[in-house]
């Protein structure tokens, strides 16, 4: 029986990959191509961003581990039959990552980093007034393994947080809200607002031309989670009327963000190439060959995706 692997490597580096899988899983054959010949052998797959179909046609495919945390695109792929058990990753490397990222951008937006780049730039010479960490709440919407770092990273950073998620969390320190009904008043109290809800049907479109309404006039605005999940005009006319300050953008609506599109150059944006927290190979593969270890010996696997939620 065998394994198959499915990126959107380069042919170098997915031939790295296999081989650390294959010293990890001595008793596994890794495959990284399809072939008529062993099609119907493959019983597992591991999978990062593969593209629509690659999945499609194997028999005998009953697990799939993604070394994406997001699985909206696996989710949206109709070839892959709905009973094949399906993994997300989950690395404390990649939240570590995420956090980095979001205290950087609450830094940024805080103390007004991004406006005294453009400043350099234009060689002006101009101190801003200066915002105290303490007095700059930030929303986190999302408390999964990356909200939950997140918060916690920036909450340990001096500032007052805040987070919405579907259940109850606690967190030592952060104000938590369940339920719609929760976050207008949410979006109104926040000074920063980051997004790290996964996407799906519920959280498609959430930012929106209402959602920003609803944001304190001056508010920062971070996506580190998806771009449809943004109504990308309605963020340039808020941020084109003053209303929203800045925006930090990693994910966007097509990626990679096309050459002509208004966010490369409009100066209250600062895109990211969807690197907010990329999947680190080493310590990945090893989550990844302990589920897949897991399931092979008939184990409980980690992190299944639940489909009829979405994530
Ligand atoms: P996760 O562990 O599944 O957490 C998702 C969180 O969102 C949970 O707190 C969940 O609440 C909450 N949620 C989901 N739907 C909701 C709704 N309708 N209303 C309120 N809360 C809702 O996911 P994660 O690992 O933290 O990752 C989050 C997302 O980050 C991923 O889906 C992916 O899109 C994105 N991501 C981006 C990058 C990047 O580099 N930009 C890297 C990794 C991940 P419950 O727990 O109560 O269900």
């Amino acid at each position: 029986m065998s394994l198959l692997l499915a990126a959107d490597f380069t042919p170098d580096a997915l031939q790295d990959w296999a081989a650390e899988l294959r010293t990890a899983l001595p008793g596994e054959t890794v495959l990284t191509q399809r072939s008529a010949a062993h099609d119907g052998e493959i019983e597992m797959a591991v999978v990062a961003n593969p593209p629509p179909g690659a999945l499609q046609g194997l028999p005998r495919l009953r697990f799939i581990q993604s070394m994406w945390a997001g699985v909206d695109k696996l989710l949206r792929d109709d070839t892959i039959p709905t009973d094949i058990q399906l993994a997300r990753m989950v690395d404390p490397a990649m939240s570590t990552a995420m956090a980095e990222t979001a205290l950087w951008a609450v830094l940024c937006l805080q103390r007004d980093h991004f406006r005294y780049a453009a400043q350099q730039r234009a060689g002006e010479w101009r101190s801003l007034p200066q915002r105290r960490a303490d007095e700059t709440h930030v929303a986190v919407l999302g408390l999964g393994e990356m909200g939950r770092t997140v918060a916690l990273r920036l909450a340990a950073n001096g500032y007052p947080v805040s987070g919405w998620s579907r259940r109850e969390v606690v967190l030592p320190g952060i104000e938590t809200f369940i339920r719609d009904t929760a976050l207008p008043a949410l979006l109104a109290w926040a000074d920063i607002v980051i997004n790290l809800l996964p996407l799906t049907a519920r959280t498609h479109s959430l930012f929106n031309a209402q959602a920003f309404a609803q944001m304190k006039p001056g508010a920062g605005f971070v996506n580190l989670a998806r771009g449809q999940q943004v109504v990308e005009a309605d963020l340039l006319s808020a941020l084109n009327r003053g209303h929203l300050r800045h925006a930090v953008l990693d994910v966007f609506q097509t990626e990679p963000l096309p050459a002509a599109h208004a966010f490369w150059s409009h100066p209250q944006v600062t895109v990211l190439p969807h690197a907010a927290a990329q999947t680190d190979l080493r310590s990945a593969t090893r989550v990844a060959v302990a589920n897949l270890r897991a399931w092979r010996e008939g184990r409980p696997v980690a992190h299944l995706v639940d489909r009829a939620r979405g994530y």
